[in-house]
């Protein structure tokens, strides 16, 4: 079908045109040489692709063949709706375009898992593979280490999270362990020869028990593309595979990318090098500047250098702080968004004074017409907003929070997945531990007997019926057979199986968990989410896979209609954007975190993060200063305060870019009466107690 009309194009800037009709004159709808767009933030860089996608549904192009590719789950809903939105303009007003078919858009690893599970006998995996969340890596890799006996006999070697970083490390840069842990954790380097025990151990271990990790996923869809027969048949799928952020893919994927369309022909990714801020988690930004020269002739590269996010005097100051970066591929960004209000630099005496003081601000903001949901506050790390937290709740202003403790982290909603992750594989052991210590009097060596007796059946959850019963459980035993049974049979049907399990689960909560009203509600709401899923076996990846992220506490999240603003992790704002910013602690220890060992590269990602902040701004952007400045866990000190100075990343020289201010709130100490003098030490009178 013929466009009906070009209205969506003719809001593009030139250089954006380019890049959504790209190859287009040439090669229709059909897959065109390849392209990079590689421009500064707020250029219009997500829009693009969108825009991009939408042109080529309305030349009729299938949406069922293109693949697209963003950094979470929410950025790919956001993006589908984007597309939706634009190819209705598209169709005009009475043409309806359908983008229904749209249906692989997701994450890396979420398409990952897709693909996997869809050829999984051709690749001799389990079909009934389960996912593990880093949660459940991390214990397995534990179990493991247990099994080696490398805890037991060998002080300090490294904790299991440190181990499942240096593996997770290893397995996305495609690097030798030796390089690995020479280059990003030294202090681990006399352990070398047997890590790579642990590691040959924690990959039989998860083979034998048909579960993948989060890396898995990406491996075993780039080792299976290395088939080249495999390959043919998967990039044949999709005539065009759409990437978003490619700053922050790692060489797993770009290894991915390139074994699914060698020839780049129908590929197109976007990204700025400015804002990669994943190199912690093995993202690099060579695959971004290296991106035209993997293909010949090389690929077709887009520049875009006008940005309709920001106001001037906000764009003027991120530019500032990015220029003085030791590396980047230099970007010429300028809008015409006039404005004479500088970013604001707030100082305040401390957390609790910060806290204060931008809860005022939200809600004066809110009085002069500014919606909560045009309000964002962002942070370095989530426990950074503890304060805040408090705050809003004390003035009841509703937020939702991004990029903390998740909803699935909260132990009893990962109780009842482990239910169904087990039902669902049986030979899951993470999994299995997990419920049958849920019942009475079982702990982990009860549990391995269990698990043990199990495991050899050729369909264990059979075998659970004929296996001694642990010891004390009671009624509580016969009860999990039969739950897990008739979830292995499918008995209920999708997604009411989650009320099986929930009642299951039921007198366990009421026993272990206080505030089980709470509770009971999240599993209520974990329901409402299922029924969003088709089938368990999609539900159980996704929600591994990137959850969603609000959490639930007392307060509860907000209902979908009311206002709310938003708390986020800087990680968690990528390719957003609000009306209003706050940014938190913007002091060195802070921004850039951990001051004693950053080394240089180190310190360059955080001085990208801090361009990333800045940059979601669009009409306000302020900067808090607390001159004392809480930290937490220090090694030689504990937890102390420390008088904290402005971020390094604004020297004097760039002050001339912001408007300063102090804000003095009331002093909460004068409020209330005076305090003794007197001080006790009453943690060493506890201690002598003992002498
Ligand atoms: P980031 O680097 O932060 O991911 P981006 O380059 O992806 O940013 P977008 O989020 O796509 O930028 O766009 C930023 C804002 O500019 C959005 O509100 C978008 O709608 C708007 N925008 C993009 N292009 C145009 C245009 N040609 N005319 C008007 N507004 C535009
Ligand atoms: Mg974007």
């Amino acid at each position: 079908a013929e466009s009906g009309t070009r209205a969506p194009l003719a809001r593009l800037n030139d250089a954006q045109r380019l890049a959504v009709e790209h190859g287009i004159a040439t090669h229709g709808v059909r897959p065109g040489p390849p392209l990079l767009v590689i421009a500064g933030a707020g250029s219009g860089k997500t829009d693009t692709l969108a825009t991009r996608v939408a042109h080529l549904i309305a030349l009729g192009a299938d949406p069922r063949r293109m693949l697209l590719l963003t950094f979470s789950r929410r950025a790919a809903v956001e993006m589908t709706r984007r597309v939706e939105r634009v190819a209705g303009q598209f169709a005009g007003r009475d043409a309806r375009l359908t983008t229904d078919g749209l249906h692989w858009a997701g994450t890396f690893h979420g398409i990952g898992a897709r693909l996997l599970r869809d050829c999984a006998e051709q690749l001799g995996l389990d079909p009934a593979f389960t996912i593990h969340d880093r949660e459940d890596s991390a214990d397995l890799m534990n179990l493991v280490r247990h099994q080696l006996g490398f805890s037991k006999t060998t002080e300090r070697f490294p904790t299991k999270g440190t181990c499942l970083a240096i593996y997770s490390h290893a397995v996305n840069a495609e690097m030798p362990l030796g390089d690995v842990l020479a280059a990003h954790f030294p202090w681990c380097g006399v352990w070398e020869e047997e890590l790579r025990k642990l590691f040959a151990g924690y990959v039989e271990a998860k083979q034998a028990q048909g579960v993948l990790d989060y890396d898995d996923l990406l491996l075993y869809w780039c080792h299976a593309l290395a088939e080249p027969a495999i390959a043919a048949e998967m990039g044949a799928r999709f005539d065009h595979v759409l990437v978003d952020e490619y700053q922050d893919t790692n060489r797993l994927q770009a290894s991915i990318l390139l074994r699914l369309k060698p020839d780049g022909r129908g590929l197109v990714v976007v990204g700025d090098d400015a804002q990669s801020i994943y190199a912690f988690r093995a993202a690099t930004v060579r695959n971004i500047l290296d991106f035209p020269q993997q293909f010949s002739p090389p690929a077709g590269v887009v520049t875009l250098e006008r940005n309709y996010r920001s106001t001037r005097p906000i764009l003027a100051a991120a530019n500032a702080v990015i220029s003085l970066a030791h590396e980047r591929f230099t970007k010429n960004l300028w809008t015409d968004r006039e404005a004479t209000q500088r970013p604001l630099l707030t100082i305040v005496r401390d957390e609790a004074d910060q806290a204060r003081c931008i809860a005022e601000r939200i809600l004066r903001h809110r009085e002069e017409g500014m919606t909560l949901k045009d309000q964002a506050v962002l942070f370095r790390t989530s426990s950074h907003s503890a304060a805040l937290e408090v705050e809003l709740r004390l003035r009841n202003i509703p937020f939702v929070k991004f990029g903390g403790l998740k909803f699935l982290d909260a132990a009893h909603v990962k109780d009842v997945l482990a239910l169904l992750r087990f039902a669902e594989n049986p030979r899951d052991r993470v999994a299995g531990f997990r419920v049958l210590q849920l019942l009475p009097h079982v702990g982990p060596a009860a549990a391995q007997r269990v698990l043990d007796a199990i495991a050899p059946a050729p369909s264990p959850l059979l075998a659970l019926a004929d296996a001694p019963p642990p010891p004390k459980a009671g009624t509580a035993w016969p009860a999990l057979v039969t739950a897990l049974r008739s979830l292995h049979e499918r008995a209920h049907g999708w997604p009411s199986e989650l009320a099986l399990a929930r009642r299951w689960y039921e007198p366990h909560l009421e026993r272990l968990h206080e505030n089980a009203e709470t509770r009971r509600a999240d599993l209520v709401q974990l329901e409402q989410i299922a029924g969003g899923y088709p089938s368990r076996d999609r539900f159980l990846m996704e929600l591994t896979l990137d959850p969603p992220g609000a959490t639930s506490d007392e307060a509860g999240a907000p209902s979908r209609d009311e206002d709310y603003c938003t708390l986020s992790t800087i990680h968690s704002a990528k390719g957003q954007e609000w009306k209003s910013v706050f940014l938190l602690n913007v002091v060195d220890g802070c921004m850039p975190s951990d001051i004693g060992t950053g080394q240089q590269h180190d310190i360059e990602e955080e001085r990208r993060l801090l361009y990333v902040a800045m940059t979601r701004a669009k009409e306000a952007l302020t900067l808090m200063v607390p001159q004392r400045f809480f930290v937490h866990r220090q090694a030689q000190y504990g937890d102390r305060h420390v008088y904290a100075a402005r971020t390094r990343f604004i020297p004097d020289a760039l002050l001339e870019h912001f408007e300063q201010d102090h804000w003095a709130g009331q002093d909460p100490e004068a409020l209330s009466p005076a305090k003794s003098k007197v001080r006790v030490d009453l943690s060493s009178r506890m201690k002598a107690m003992w002498d």
